[in-house]
């Protein structure tokens, strides 16, 4: 018996009571953002009314009490993805944030002329620009490992790529084109073998499974709040502490800082020293909230009621004459990404608006791996778990609606 009933949880999400066009909303874009649960709403909304202060800064209780609040997150992160410590959990405003702080510090620290970085077919552009930016100044070279026919790796071009010059491997867990999950665990051990460090692109996978990072045993691990019940403006960005204390900043400012003087100055430790300004202190606290209100439900649980309702969703789309999926992996978390080839993804999308379903559609900020299936853009359908059937349902009768529109 589950303990949770997951037919009760839409009641914890206000947004999913409301009507869109004249229909119930059906709320399939979780993977550009999930939906925000009333108590992840309201533990913001309490602290800007009452608890509101900077944080690491005054004297004042006040204060003190925005930062604990502010600092708990990172015990939290801590525990959901079982890093050792606290210190190797740092803020960032996002997935992209905590990536460009990975190639701006340890990239350019470590990286020179001829050194290469194996990236694959299905990154993010946040997982491949940044590379590429600080590739062109450096000199070191980027390798793409392929994608197969099914939409997953080529793990034996991946093994083919790695070399003594290999510094970094630096791939996505759940590609949110494809749903595809990587292996990982393997990826990191075989980079470790050459003794490059691995980065883990984690947007897509931290909320819909439970991650490990240390059996995983990956280098860097980047994930963003507002995909997982959270508020937008607010990523982490995992790192090994032997790794951390060795980079250098990123930005300047306060709170990064141990001295200054006009002539030196000297910075705070990991994490701080990767943080500095002013942070997001409200979407840190709200954050806390959500990675509450999930490890409430727990994630394994999410796992199983999600792989369920993608379960559905594929077996009942593939049902649909002349739709074809746009990767087919074995290994699909929450996206299911289709087309067809006589009528435009966007065309579909707003038919699918108009009867109150919101779905994804474009490139999805991976134009490398929708090259690769030579289409331009795909319809993305991605579920959480307060997603249900009958949202699938009307799904799949939104999109037949659809085509006999355009037949
Ligand atoms: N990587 C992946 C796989 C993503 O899906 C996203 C969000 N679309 C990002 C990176 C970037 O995340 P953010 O926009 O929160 O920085």
């Amino acid at each position: 018996i589950p303990a949770v009933d997951f037919d009760k949880i839409r009641d914890d999400f206000p947004v999913l009571q409301q009507e869109m066009n004249g229909h119930p909303l059906v709320y399939l874009d979780n993977a550009a953002s999930s939906q925000m649960p009333k108590k992840v709403a309201d533990r913001i909304d309490h602290y800007h009314r009452y608890e509101h202060a900077n944080v690491h800064r005054g004297i004042h209780t006040l204060s003190q009490k925005a930062t604990d609040a502010y600092e708990e997150a990172r015990w939290k992160v801590r525990d959901l993805i079982n890093a050792e410590n606290q210190h190797e959990i740092i803020y960032t405003t996002g997935t992209t944030d905590s990536l460009n702080l990975v190639v701006n510090s340890y990239g350019y620290k470590n990286l020179s002329e001829g050194d290469e970085i194996i990236l694959t077919e299905m990154e993010h552009h946040a997982n491949i620009v940044p590379w590429q930016m600080m590739a062109k100044e450096t000199g070191a070279v980027i390798k793409v490992i392929p994608v197969t026919d099914s939409g997953d790796l080529d793990m034996e071009a991946y093994k083919a790529l790695l070399n003594d010059r290999t510094k970094i491997v630096s791939v996505v867990h759940v590609s949110n084109a494809l749903g595809t999950t990587n292996p990982v665990k393997e990826i990191a051990a075989l980079a470790h073998e050459y003794d490059a460090v691995c980065v883990v692109d984690g947007a897509q996978a931290v909320p819909h499974k439970s991650i490990d990072v240390r059996d995983l045993d990956v280098d860097f691990y980047a994930l963003s709040a507002h995909k997982m019940c959270g508020p937008t403006g607010f990523g982490i960005l995992y790192g090994k502490k032997h790794l951390l204390d060795e980079m250098p900043p990123y930005r300047g400012g306060g709170d990064m800082i141990d001295k200054v003087s006009f002539e030196e100055t000297t910075y705070n430790v990991v994490p701080f020293r990767f943080e500095a300004g002013t942070p997001p202190i409200a979407a840190s606290i709200g954050f806390s909230a959500a990675i509450d209100y999930l490890s409430n439900i727990g994630m394994e649980l999410i796992e199983e009621r999600e792989y369920e309702l993608v379960e559905y969703a594929v077996e009942k789309v593939s049902g649909i004459d002349g739709l074809r999926l746009i990767g087919k992996s074995d290994t699909r978390a929450s996206v299911v990404s289709f087309v067809f080839d006589d009528i435009h993804a966007s065309d579909i999308g707003t038919i699918l608006d108009k009867r109150g379903i919101a779905v994804r559609t474009g490139h999805h900020c991976a134009q490398p791996i929708l090259r690769r299936f030579e289409v331009p853009a795909t319809t993305r359908a991605s579920i959480s778990f307060y997603n249900t059937k009958e949202d699938i349902d009307r799904l799949v009768d939104g999109i037949e609606y659809a085509k006999t529109f355009f037949e």
